[in-house]
C-alpha cells in the first residue's frame, strides 16, 4: 500500500510553506480570500473550481451576497488608532456592513466583542446572515478605553452580487466504491480551525492522486455550512452514491488526537479509524457523534445519511484557544499535521484493503503442504518461533483464519476485528491465497 511509498519529509516542507503563505489571508464564506487560498492549494494538487451565484436557492438556504474588505479601524477623537484590520483580520466581525461614522463610547461598546477569560486574545466572530457590523479586540484593551471620548469607526467593506466558490476533485479508482474527503475554507487567520484542515486535505489529495487506488474518492473544499449545502444541492445524485467519509478539521494542535464518531455507531469509517489507533497502540479521545459540529450534520442528514468521521488533533470546541487569535501558527505545527495525516492515510489504506474473499475449498482446511505454504516439519505451530524457522507464525495464523472466515460474507476488516491480526498482513496473505487459487476475490 502507499504508506511506505510516501515521502513524508517533503510533505512536511510543503505543509510548512502552505501554512505560512495561507495564514494571513482574510477568508470568509465568499470572496477573493477563498479564491486566492484555493488557487494556492491548486498548485500543490489540482482540483476543479465552481462558482454558485448570489441568490441561488440551495434547499432551505440562499447564496448570500459576496463580501470583500479593504481596511477597517477604530480611532479615538485624538487620532490614536485603537484597532486596525491590517494588524489582524480577526479585528473585524466577518461579513460586517460598511461603516464610516463618529460615535459615542456607549454606541461603540454595543459593537465590540471581547473574551474575559482570555483577556489578551481577540475573538473570532461572524455576522453572515444578519446585517450588522462590529469589531473584536482584547478585553484588556477594551476595558482601558476612555468612556468620555468619541470614536471614529471605519469599515471599508463591500457586499455585492457575486458568487460562492468551492472546489472539487473526483479520483477514479478501480471500483466505484466511493469515499468522501471534505474540508472547509472560510475561516480567516485561525490556524488549527481550520487552516490545518485545508492543508491536510490538499496533501491527502496529492497522495491519493499519485497512486492507483482501489476505491474512488470525492474531495470537496467549501465554506462551512452554506458551501457544503450548495455543494450537496448541486451534486445530489452523485453524492448519494458515497459510502462514507471524513470531514477534515483541527488536525495540527498541541493536544491529543481525537476521533468524532459518525452518526452510525459502527460504520465502516468508525471501524477503520478505531483499528488504526488500535494497531498503533495510540491513545486518543473518543467523541460520540454530536449534532453540534461541522459539515457532517449535512452529509449525514436524512436525505443523504453518509456516515462521516473526523480524526483531529485538538478538536474544535475542546481547546482553550478555539476561535481566538491565540489559534495561530505558534499553536500548531507541520509535524503535528503530518502525524494526523498519517492516521488518515492508515485509515484510508484499510478501506483500500477491505475486500471480501470466498474460500474455494470450503469443506475443510486445505492442504497447505502440497502448495508449499506449510512448515515442512510438523509440531512447530504454537511453539515459540525458534531462530532460523523458515516460516512466519503470523502468516500461518493469517492463512488459517482467512481460510476459516472467508465465506464471501466476512471482509478483511471484520476478520481483523475477530482475530486481532493486522489488516495489512491479512490482506497480503489473502492476496497470496488468491494467487494459489484457495480464495476468490469478491468485490
Ligand atoms: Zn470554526
Amino acid at each position: 500500500m502507499f504508506y511506505d511509498n510516501i515521502d513524508w519529509k517533503s510533505l512536511k516542507t510543503i505543509a510548512n510553506n502552505l501554512l505560512k503563505e495561507l495564514f494571513p489571508i482574510c477568508r470568509s464564506i465568499t470572496g477573493d480570500g477563498v479564491r486566492k487560498s484555493l488557487s494556492i492549494l491548486k498548485e500543490i494538487s489540482d482540483f476543479n473550481l465552481f462558482e454558485i451565484p448570489t441568490g441561488t436557492q440551495c434547499y432551505d438556504w440562499t447564496i448570500p451576497q459576496e463580501w470583500s474588505i479593504k481596511s477597517a479601524y477604530i480611532k479615538d477623537q485624538d487620532g490614536n488608532i485603537i484597532v486596525d484590520f491590517d494588524n489582524s483580520n480577526l479585528h473585524v466581525v466577518n461579513y460586517s456592513q460598511p461603516i464610516d461614522k463618529i460615535i459615542t463610547y456607549d454606541e461603540l461598546a454595543k459593537h465590540i466583542h471581547t473574551l474575559k477569560n482570555l483577556p489578551d486574545a481577540i475573538p473570532y466572530r461572524t455576522t453572515y446572515y444578519n446585517s450588522d457590523w462590529g469589531f473584536c479586540m482584547s478585553y484588556n484593551k477594551f476595558k482601558n478605553l476612555d468612556k468620555s471620548k468619541k470614536y471614529y469607526v471605519k469599515i471599508d467593506s463591500n457586499l455585492k452580487t457575486g458568487s460562492l466558490t468551492y472546489g472539487e476533485k473526483f479520483i477514479t479508482g478501480k471500483t466505484d466504491n466511493t469515499y468522501l474527503l471534505s474540508t472547509y475554507c472560510c475561516h480567516p487567520s485561525l490556524a488549527n480551525d481550520n487552516l490545518s484542515g485545508m492543508v491536510l486535505w490538499t496533501l491527502l489529495l496529492k497522495i491519493l492522486s499519485e497512486f492507483q487506488t482501489n476505491n474512488s474518492y470525492k474531495f470537496v473544499i467549501a465554506p462551512e455550512t452554506i458551501g457544503v449545502i450548495a455543494y450537496l444541492n448541486q451534486n445530489e445524485t452523485e453524492i448519494k452514491k458515497v459510502n462514507g467519509g471524513f470531514v477534515i478539521t483541527t488536525v495540527a494542535g498541541k493536544g491529543k488526537f481525537g476521533y468524532k464518531n459518525s452518526f452510525l455507531e459502527n460504520s465502516i469509517i468508525d471501524r477503520v479509524v478505531k483499528k488504526t489507533f488500535q494497531e498503533l497502540n495510540q491513545k486518543y479521545i473518543h467523541y460520540d457523534f454530536d449534532i453540534y459540529g461541522s459539515d457532517e450534520t449535512h452529509y449525514s442528514a436524512p436525505f443523504f445519511r453518509i456516515p462521516i468521521g473526523t480524526i483531529c488533533k485538538d478538536k474544535y470546541y475542546e481547546y482553550d484557544y478555539y476561535h481566538t487569535s491565540y489559534d495561530n501558527l505558534d499553536y500548531i505545527s507541520a509535524e503535528s499535521l503530518i502525524e494526523t495525516l498519517k492516521l488518515y492515510i492508515l485509515s484510508i489504506e484499510k478501506l483500500e484493503m477491505n475486500f471480501k474473499y470466498k474460500s474455494l475449498i470450503p469443506y475443510c482446511e486445505p492442504m497447505f503442504g502440497k502448495r508449499n505454504l506449510y512448515p515442512k516439519i510438523g509440531g512447530q505451530i504454537k511453539q515459540s518461533v525458534a531462530e532460523g524457522n523458515d516460516y512466519d507464525i503470523n502468516e500461518m495464523d493469517c492463512m488459517l483464519w482467512l481460510m476459516f472466515y472467508c465465506d464471501g460474507e466476512h471482509d478483511i476488516l471484520s476478520i481483523s476485528e475477530k482475530t486481532n491480526l493486522p489488516v495489512n498482513h491479512l490482506y497480503r496473505v489473502a492476496e497470496k491465497l488468491h494467487e494459489h487459487k484457495l480464495l476468490k476475490k469478491m468485490r
